[in-house]
Parts: structure tokens; sequence; C-alpha cells
């Protein structure tokens, strides 16, 4: 029979054992093996059959197994300590608090998942799992953050494969009141709602999850009440499906949602409301709206100062340059759902939707132009960008993408100029640290004790490998007695790669595959054979993905390659500590520069894993020979043929392999002891790449250099700076067509190395104030088109008064200080102390003349 209803019954705790419950509630337990230990010994199979959660653990331990723990005193003594511990850790100074000054109250960190733990399945891959090592690394920071999501009822789907290595996709359904979280209620117990105004009068309510992430509270909006109609509970069904209008819906809640029900939480709780909002990625982008809605109705400051002021104190992080990780959708379906009787009624409609829209006569960020006559979409990175003063990128190649990708919205300027910075990623260390690893000072430790070490972490992996393979052959419609081959399955002597990660087409899967007879060999060479260990998701509606994990399954069924390759379906958390420890090498190879960042290749370097991967996303910035090796890419070179890029790249692949990596993990220098260079490689990762791949070292960037300003700015704008600053704003676009370089001389001396250029310059500045604007100098090196490189900026300073046609004269020098080809110009720029970047307002007044050329002669002969 089956229940029509489930619902989970929370135990019943003895009073001594009541601290259980905050250690179980407390996220903490996932990267803290003391506690983990602890909860576990409670019922160490129960723990087992509860995958490793304790909330699920403790609501299946029996009455008597309780009892026995409350009348053991050894027990009861290590409860105590380890909540003691938790409570010390909540409340200790950090950090964050000895840092002092000036550091923001609060911070709302708003991303549409959150990979914390397998116990809390609110994720589809490195965003969330990258939003959650944020959170427990500003926990142990002591940041005071607080992030905002939403509650899936289904979360991501769970894998398995069908006979013919199709994937299946399984949405379970997840019960809040069986996961760590609590309802976020009022003070009477009454728990609290959102609710949002959809067309047609119809309203969106949500209630509030809360989970304790450590000291950071991780507030998730959860559509799923009776109150709503069928259709509205169902928008937070599932991580990233439905259509266009399901996906616009949960965005909203997000962005709108989020920040209701952050101004509930601080209100009940007495937490300081944030200065910063940091969106990570656009998909929370509508939280600048409600922000700009809120400052309109309890400030009564009109769109353009709400929007200065929303700006000021707002991060967005761009996280990929591929089209399909930006939502875009049509305008006339956000038109629908803002306005009179939808939502943001009291907010200028047209002025939101062009926050959103693409702008013109450029390519749109990451995709086609907008084809002619048709209306752009509404672009929620762009609104990102727009919304937000500080915007970064996550690893610098990434940011030198981003910059390009999205140059149209600062027209006028080099892509070098354009306002988006970068942090590169990180990752938590206690949580993707091997328990066996944690303490290991590589130094400390011999050459065999480390390669021993290795190799227990190896065969572990193995065995996890062969029972996550049985259930999956089992899932298949196989027999028991057909599988006695997988206990021969991986060998813990053999040089082991693993590769996983979702399956866009970039990040290419099945390069591995190109030349499968070359692969063959490799894995089953007689002397020196490699093993892969491969798994990865496709998102449900690609078909294309699913194609690729069909063509990598068929190719590890064949009965002479099974035991040295395997897919694994079903990739997550839990699986992927198993395989960053476990093996040798952390393949990646995507489509440079399409991997913004990546961070499994950073987990796996914890665990003194090797790197073998395209020079792309952090691995083009600390790529070392002592860290691994790099695949030689093909990019800039082949974008039109990419048949022929993936062959040639692959032949690299399978050559580094070859004569590279598999011998040097096979020298055993006649002995059979460990591989001595490999042993240097494997020690250099743990030591020198593995504090800089750390989550802490980028939450640190992130508070320095972006978080600590944009609460400064957000300080510094109250309501009549903001007004001020619009004012400002608005003055300048509109005198700016009368600002112009009109007239620039550089005296008649030749220039020569060591010595200056006087420059004057006549501008005219339209209506504006000589301190409206900034007049500047650009020099630099010239290359072939004139264009200049590294250029530097000299400020030129104005000269007495206008002249009678209102005309004025700026002054300064270069200082030539290196030969060869040596060019300038001149610019005006916007200035106000308020803007963060002289780009920021998209304006910029060039020379409209030719450049005058010196005779070639000349330059050489002076300059030289
Ligand atoms: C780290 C991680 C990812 C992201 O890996 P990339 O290298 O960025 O693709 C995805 N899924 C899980 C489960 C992870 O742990």
């Amino acid at each position: 029979m089956k229940a029509i209803r489930r619902f989970s019954v929370r135990p019943v705790l003895p009073e001594s054992l009541l601290p259980l419950q905050e250690l179980a509630l407390n996220l903490r337990w996932s990267w803290h093996p003391e506690t983990r230990e602890l909860l576990r010994s409670v019922d160490p199979e129960g723990w087992a059959a509860a995958g490793g959660d304790p909330v699920r653990m403790l609501s299946t331990v029996s009455a008597s197994r309780l009892a026995e723990l409350a009348a053991d005193r050894g027990f009861l003594r290590r409860l105590g300590v380890a909540a003691e511990e938790l409570r010390d850790y909540l409340t200790d100074d950090r950090w964050y608090q000895q840092e002092g000054v000036e550091l923001p109250r609060g911070i709302a960190y708003f991303s549409p998942e959150f990979g914390i733990t397998a116990a809390l399945p609110q994720y589809s891959g490195g965003l969330g799992i990258l939003a959650g090592d944020h959170l427990k690394a500003a926990s142990d920071l002591g940041v005071p953050l607080i992030g905002v999501g939403l509650l899936y009822r289904h979360g991501y789907f769970r894998q398995t494969l069908s006979a013919d290595g199709w994937q299946q996709e399984h949405y379970p359904v997840l019960d809040p009141h069986a996961m760590p979280l609590t309802l976020l209620t009022e003070e009477d117990g009454t728990p609290v709602r959102v609710a949002l105004t959809l067309p047609g009068g119809r309203a969106l309510g949500a209630q509030i999850w809360q989970a304790r992430v450590g000291r950071v509270p991780l507030l998730l909006l959860d559509s799923s009440l009776a109150e709503n109609d069928p259709a509205e509970r169902d928008v937070t069904d599932r991580l990233y499906g439905g259509g266009s209008e399901h996906r616009l819906l949960q965005e909203m809640l997000l962005g709108i949602g989020g920040v209701r029900a952050l101004r509930a939480y601080c209100r009940i709780t007495g937490h300081p409301e944030p200065e910063v909002f940091h969106m990570n990625e656009g998909h929370a982008g509508f939280l600048g709206a409600e922000r700009i809605r809120e400052l309109g109705e309890e400030r009564g400051l009109d769109f353009d100062a709400a929007l200065r002021a929303v700006r000021a104190g707002t991060v967005f992080t761009t996280h990929t340059p591929v089209p399909a990780g930006i939502d875009r959708f049509p305008e006339e379906l956000v038109a629908r759902h803002f306005g009179p009787d939808a939502e943001l009624a009291s907010l200028d409609r047209d002025r939101l939707l062009e926050l959103g829209r693409e702008p013109e006569g450029t390519a749109a960020p990451g995709g086609q132009p907008t084809a002619e006559g048709q209306p752009s979409p509404f672009n929620m990175a762009v609104l990102g960008l727009r919304t937000a003063q500080r915007c970064n990128g996550v690893s610098t190649l990434h940011g030198t993408v981003s910059r390009e990708m999205f140059s149209g919205l600062w027209p006028g300027f080099d892509s070098s100029e354009v306002p988006i910075g970068s942090i590169t990623n990180g990752v938590h260390a206690p949580t993707w640290t091997d328990d066996a690893m944690r303490d290991v000072r590589a130094g400390d430790m011999s050459d065999a004790d480390l390669w021993q070490l290795r190799r227990e972490m190896r065969e572990r992996l193995i065995q996890e490998v062969r029972e996550r393979l049985r259930t999956s052959w089992r899932q298949r419609g196989a027999a028991r007695a057909e599988l006695g081959w997988i206990d021969e399955v991986l060998d813990p002597d053999v040089l082991t790669l693993g590769f996983a990660r979702r399956v866009p087409s970039y990040k290419r899967l099945t390069l591995m595959l190109n030349d499968r007879e070359r692969m063959k060999r490799l894995l089953t060479h007689p002397e020196r054979p490699v093993q892969i260990i491969v798994a990865g998701k496709a998102h449900p509606a690609d078909e294309g993905g699913k194609r690729l994990i069909q063509e990598l399954v068929k190719f590890a069924d064949d009965p002479r390659l099974r035991t040295r390759i395997v897919f694994l379906p079903d990739y997550g958390m839990a699986m992927a500590g198993f395989l960053y420890s476990g093996c040798d090498v952390w393949l990646n190879n995507p489509i440079r520069p399409l991997e913004a960042c990546g961070t499994s290749g950073m987990k796996a370097a914890l665990n003194g894993c090797l790197n073998l991967s395209v020079r792309d996303g952090w691995w083009d910035e600390w790529a070392d020979q002592d860290f691994g090796w790099e695949i030689p890419t093909a990019d800039g070179m082949a974008a039109d043929d990419p048949q022929w890029r993936d062959a040639v790249e692959a032949a690299a692949l399978y050559g580094l392999i070859e004569e590279q990596v598999a011998p040097c993990f096979y020298d055993r220098g006649g002995n059979g002891g460990p591989p001595v260079r490999w042993m240097e490689m494997v020690r250099a990762t743990i030591d020198r790449l593995g504090p800089k791949v750390l989550a802490e070292r980028m939450v640190r960037e992130y508070v320095g250099e972006l978080y600590s300003p944009a609460a400064r700015a957000h300080r510094e704008l109250d309501a009549d700076a903001a007004r001020e600053l619009a004012a400002y704003v608005e003055r300048v676009r509109r005198e700016w067509p009368g600002v112009s370089v009109d007239h620039v001389d550089s005296g008649e001396e030749p220039p020569v190395l060591g010595g200056v250029v006087p420059l004057r310059v006549r501008v005219a500045l339209g209506g504006l104030d000589p301190d409206a604007v900034q007049v500047q100098a650009v020099t630099g090196r010239v290359d072939e088109n004139d264009t200049l490189a590294d250029p530097r900026v000299v400020p030129l300073k104005p000269l007495g008064g206008a002249d009678l046609e209102g005309r004025w004269t700026y002054e300064g020098e270069l200082t030539l200080d290196r030969s060869g080809p040596f060019g300038y110009t001149v610019r005006i720029l916007p200035a106000h102390p308020m803007l963060a970047s002289h780009a920021e307002l998209g304006l910029v007044a060039l020379p409209s003349m030719e450049v005058e050329q010196v005779p070639e002669h000349e330059a050489g002969v002076l300059l030289r």
C-alpha cells in the first residue's frame, strides 16, 4: 500500500540530550569532523542509512538508544564539550571582528542555489557549491553575511541510467521538516509570510526556512503553501526547471521576495540591516528594483536618486560567458509582471525595463545581436551590471573576457577600462579536505608515508566506485549474478584520473573519446595503464548533453575496458569528496575561455591530486609545472572548426598522458619506492597551491575590495547625497553633447627620451563647470594601428577661466620615459567623488581630429 501523505516526526529528546538538536541543526557539523564523529556515534547504523544526515538519523533513532545515551556519562561529557565549542565558535571574535572599523555591519548574499551539504540538496553545480563555500568561509572569518535563496521542493534532479545508458531524471519530494531547517516565525509563533502581487490580482505567497551555516543564517523562500493556487505553489518546485514565465516568477520571488524576507528576519531577530547586497549571478537581479521601490515609498526618493543609492551598496558577480548561463526574458513578459496591477506598482515600469535592456547595436552579451526590429530581451546579467556599482568576474582571465563581453554597456571605452574587476574563486578547505589529509603538513611526512596515504585514499575511492557501480547496474536491470566483474573494477595501484562536472557542451565530457583507439591503448597499456572515473549530470532539457553521457557510458560498458573506465551516475557533493581525494590527476578540458573559473581542480589540489588542465579559468593564472600539466589549446586558430580543434587538443591530451603523466607516476626508481618527481609535485600542490585556492582568501578579497567600499559608498549616499548625485548625473548627461576637445597643442620641440612634452588643450564643457569633469591625457606605447597599449593617465589642470566663447584651457606635461613608438590622446570624463570608476556613466569625449604623425625617421632618430 502507498501512503497518501507523509510527514516526519521529530524526535522528543530527553532533556540531557537536547544539545544534540543544536549540533544537528547547525550545518557546521558538515565541516567539523569532531562534531560529525560525535553525532555519528549516536547511532552508527542509522547514520549510514541516513547518508550522514544527522537530522534524519535523529528521526529514526530508537527510544531505548536515546535512554541509554542519556545515562552514559562519557557521552554526555563529550556532548557538553561539543555544544560549548559550537557556542564559542558562534560568538567569539574572529578575523572580521579584529579587522574592526568601517566594515559593513551586514551583507546580504543572494544566490539561486546553495551547495552546503548533500543533506540539503539545493544545488546543481559549481555556482551553488561556490555559494555554499562562500557562506562557510564567511562564517569561519566572522563576516556578518546573511544568505538568501529559494527552497526547491524537489531540489535538482537525481540521475540514474537506463539500460542503454540514457540519463533518467528523478525528482524525490523533499520534506523541509525532515531537513536541517526551521521555519522563520513572528514572536507569537506564526510563520512569517512574504507575498508578491501577480498579474490579474493573484498573489504569490511564500514562507521562509532558515538554515544555520555556522554563524551565517541562510533564508530560503518556499511557495509551497496551501493558501497559494496550485500554479503558485509550484513556483519553487525545481531548480532550473520550467519555462520562461516559471523562471521569471522564481527570480522575482528570489530578488523581491528575498529582500522582504530579509527585512522580516532583521526586524524579528535584531540582526543589523545589510548595508551591502551581493548578487551571485544575475538571477537575483530584481533585488535592486525592490530596494528602489522601498526608497521611493519610505524616503520619497525618485527613481534616479534611488537607483544611485541602491547601486552604491550593490555588488554583482558574473559567473559565465556562456549564453545558456544567463537568463533573458521577452520584454513583454517582464512588462506584464510589473506595473499598476502587478508587482512594484509604484515604480516607473519603463525605467525598470530599460535597466535590463541589452545595449542596442552591440552583440548581446554572450549571445547573438538581437535581430533588427525585434524588441531586445530583458537580460538579467545586464540588469545586475546596471544596478550594481561594483562588478566582478571570477578569475583573472574571466575578468578580461567579461570586460570584452559586456563592453557594449560602456560605449566609448576600451574593454580594458570597463569597470568589471575579478576575484578568483576559492574552495572551503575544511569541507573539501579529506579527514586523512587534514593534519598532513606534507613537509613533516616521508615520501613513503605520503605515498601510502594517497594509496589508501585511492583504495577507499575504488570501494566506493564499486558500490555505486553495482547499484547503477542493478538499476539498469542487471541481475546480481551478472555483476561479479565489478569486484575487479579499478586497481588501487593504477594511475587514476578523475573527470566530474556538469555536462554543458563547452566542458567537453567526451573529448577523451576523440580517438578511441588511442584512448583504449592508454587504458590497457601493459606497463603504464591509466584508469578513469567520470561523472556528471546533463541539464534535463539538454538532449545533446545526454547524448554525450550515453556515448561515454557505452564506451565504458565495453567488457574489455569496463574495469578501467567507469561512469558513475548522480554526481553530487557526497561523491565529489571521494573523487577529489582518491584520484591522482584531475582532468579539465573545456573550450578556452568558456570556463569562468572552475573549482573542482582546486578541491582536488587540496588533497594532493595533480591537475591536468586546459589553461582556462583559475588554472590560467596559477598553472605551474610543479602542480600538474597544461593541455595546449588551439583557441584563436580554430574558432570556425570545432572538430579540428577537438582533434588537435585531444591529441595533445593523449600525448601528455602517454609521455609525461604516466611515466612520471610509474617512475619507481628501480627499487619500487614512491615516484620521486611525482611526490615533489604532490607536496608542491598541497603546500604552495593549496593556500591560494582557499575560499577564505576569496572572502577576504570580497570584503576588502568590494564589500567595504560598497558599504562606505552606501553610508555616504544618504537621501540628500543620492539626490545630489542623481541630479549631477542628469546634468552631465544633458550637457554632454556640448562637451568636446577642440584643440591640442604639444609645443614645437621634438620629443626626446627623458624629456617632457608640454600639453595645452582647449575644451568646451557645455554648461558644466571644470569641477564636474576631468580632463586627462592618456599616454603610452602605440601599436601599428595607433592603439595605446598599457595606457597611463595624466590629469590636466584648468588654467584661468573660460574664454569669450566659453572654452577652457587645460595644461599638463607628459614625461617620455620609454623609447619607441609613443602616442597620447586627450579625453574628458565625468568626475564626481561618488563615482566608483571614471567609466561608470559610459560618457567620454575624445578629440575628433586625426592623429598627427611625426614623420617616421624623425621619431626613430629622436626617441632611440
Ligand atoms: C566543485 C563542484 C562542482 C563544480 O566543478 P567545476 O570544476 O567548477 O565544474 C560541481 N559539482 C560538484 C558536486 C562540486 O563539488
